[in-house]
């Protein structure tokens, strides 16, 4: 725990840095890793919230209950929980509990709890939580103000976890299987709207109480808090896609916004979002959660893709593709992140690398190659490549400093997908969020898979017809892009991979050869495509042939057209 020093700070140090925003306990920093072995013991099946927001004093009051499954005999319960909040009370199945908060991390001691027992946690707290410094990336609580000066808060916690406001387990693996219920108290003139569905809206002496619920499986850090004067934008959707045997689904799109601009907000939800999520729906499968709603709330940072209630701040900005991209990439993670959620932190890039990927292919469908070349080439330029995108051994979520899970993963599964051809690959990829390539078949609600890195390549694997380990080796557990040696003498060619003998695929090349006829001064070039495996075999190619390897970009490689790894290790 860290301490304040009054003694030894100066007094503006005192008022600006830790009487205001205290740094963070290093383990509160940090989210995920290695799971514990007292937090392995339990299994969390619901979470409830009762939290009052009183933004004058940028201070909240808690009472949060966690039931849980117990997977072995138990006797102490381990939460994580930002220190700096004052406990009041804890109980254990309604009964009073002893506890000591340290370290990030809240002891529960308890009357022995047997295996199979479902057991009720219940913490009441109150306290100023950690201000976010720079969301979403460094996450916190975002205390803003509109325009009119009203309060504007948002929470952004997916990096640090969700103890930094409400006792919980922090841990990616473990989603509660009978969702939660949030009870968020505020100020009368403002709103305060979650994931789910909306149950109730009471108000007594000045402050109103929203109960939001959802009652699908859900990663903590996606209970967000937004708090504002929202209004309210609602438009019923019918789903292109009907499920099982029944007509297409309808459900809302809810869009909670600040800005006053009615024309903006239509063409957004009605151009963009709408043919946004048809092209999910196409390409993917239905939209996850039809029995609750498509949620998107105005917030106060960029964005962060909440389950059914997506933080948006890309103000109406439209990206060079001629959309708005951000919601384009959130989407996404209703799909790659919340519906499929990675195993453990290590396996980011199935979140992030499969929603970037899908940013071109969708600016693709908008204005054809130019849109999809004009994404992957800046992305392609910002892959850094200072260490693997997978870890072998599992990491906390701060060993992602770099963008690689996004463009390394993209890039790789741009390779993936010409190898594989469109119907295995699409079919590997739902097969990941769905567990079915026919998702089409299922009816709501649709059950949530939890993955590994692993349960992708052995699925691309089953549907290539060969074990794919390989592939992924070269790309993702490795560090750096591949490299081609391009051998060419007299009248050979061999292609193979710098220091990756082991990566061999047949790389597309095309060779011209130019004649001159008789007669004509210009010269006529033949073009012959051929299929060069990159495994250091020679090939015969006439040394008056024009080469070009890979015209249609299908393999990741180095291009040298960036300079990698340039943070200092
Ligand atoms: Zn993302």
């Amino acid at each position: 725990m860290k301490f304040c020093l009054p003694f030894i700070v100066s007094a503006y140090a005192l008022l600006q840095g830790c009487a205001a925003n205290p740094p963070l306990d290093p383990i509160t920093a940090v989210s995920s890793g290695e799971l514990t072995a007292l937090q392995a013991l339990y299994d969390v099946k619901h979470y409830q919230l009762e939290i009052e927001v009183v933004p004058e004093q940028k201070t909240i009051i808690g009472n949060v209950s966690m039931t849980a499954l117990a997977l072995g005999a138990i006797t102490q319960i381990e939460l994580d929980f930002d220190p700096r909040f004052k406990i009041a009370m804890v109980t254990v199945n309604e009964r009073q509990a002893y506890f000591e908060l340290s370290n990030g991390k809240l002891l529960i001691t308890t009357d022995l709890l047997a295996r199979g027992s479902e057991f009720t946690t219940s913490v009441s707290y109150k306290g100023r939580p950690y201000e976010a410094e720079n969301p979403p990336w460094d996450g916190g609580f975002v205390w803003s103000r509109t325009e009119s000066g009203q309060h504007w808060i948002a929470t952004a916690v997916q990096g640090r976890g969700c103890d930094l406001y409400w006792p919980c387990k922090d841990h990616v693996s473990d989603k509660p299987e009978r969702g939660a219920d949030m009870l968020i108290t505020v100020p009368n003139d403002l709103v305060a709207v979650m994931n789910g569905i909306l149950v109730s809206e009471q108000t007594i002496k000045g402050k109103t109480r929203y109960h939001w619920q959802t009652t699908n499986p859900i990663s903590a850090y996606h209970l967000a808090i937004n708090i504002g004067p929202f209004k309210e934008y609602r438009l019923e959707r019918q789903s292109l896609i009907g499920q099982g045997n029944k007509a297409p689904s309808t459900f809302p799109i809810v869009f909670y916004h600040i800005t006053e601009d009615m024309e903006k907000i239509e063409n957004l939800i009605k151009n963009d979002f709408s043919s946004q999520l048809d092209f999910y729906e196409r390409t993917l499968g239905p939209y996850p959660w039809g029995n609750e709603k498509i949620g998107i709330v105005e917030i106060p940072y960029l964005g962060m893709e909440h389950q059914t209630m997506n933080g948006y701040g890309n103000e109406f900005r439209r990206d060079p593709e001629g959309f708005d991209w951000l919601m384009q990439h959130e989407f996404a993670h209703e799909w790659f992140g919340n519906l499929m959620t990675q195993e453990a932190s290590r396996d980011f890039w199935l979140h992030e690398g499969f929603a970037n990927y899908m940013q071109p292919i969708y600016a693709q469908n908008v204005i054809g190659d130019a849109g999809f070349w004009s994404k992957m080439w800046r992305n392609y330029n910002a892959i850094a490549s200072c260490k693997p995108v997978i870890p072998e051994e599992d990491v906390s979520m701060d060993y992602f400093d770099s963008n690689d899970p996004y463009f390394k993963g993209s890039w790789t599964l741009h390779t993936l997908r010409w190898m594989m051809g469109e119907e295995k690959f699409w079919n590997a990829v739902r097969r990941l969020i769905y567990d079915t390539p026919d998702p089409w078949s299922l009816s709501y609600p649709i059950t949530p898979t939890q993955r590994s890195s692993e349960d992708f390549i052995t699925i691309a694997s089953d549907e290539y017809g060969e074990d794919l380990r390989w592939f992924f080796d070269a790309y993702l557990f490795s560090k750096d892009i591949p490299t081609l040696k391009v051998d060419r003498s007299n009248n050979e060619l061999r292609l193979s991979f710098r220091d990756l003998p082991s990566l061999i695929l047949d790389i597309p090349v095309v060779l011209y050869e130019d004649s001159a006829l008789k007669g004509d001064k210009h010269n006529v070039s033949r073009s012959t495509t051929l299929s060069i495996r990159s495994d250091g075999s020679s090939h015969a190619v006439p040394s008056s042939a024009r080469i070009q390897i890979d015209p249609e970009v299908k393999i990741f490689r180095e291009f040298s057209t960036a300079q990698r790894c340039q943070i200092s290790q």
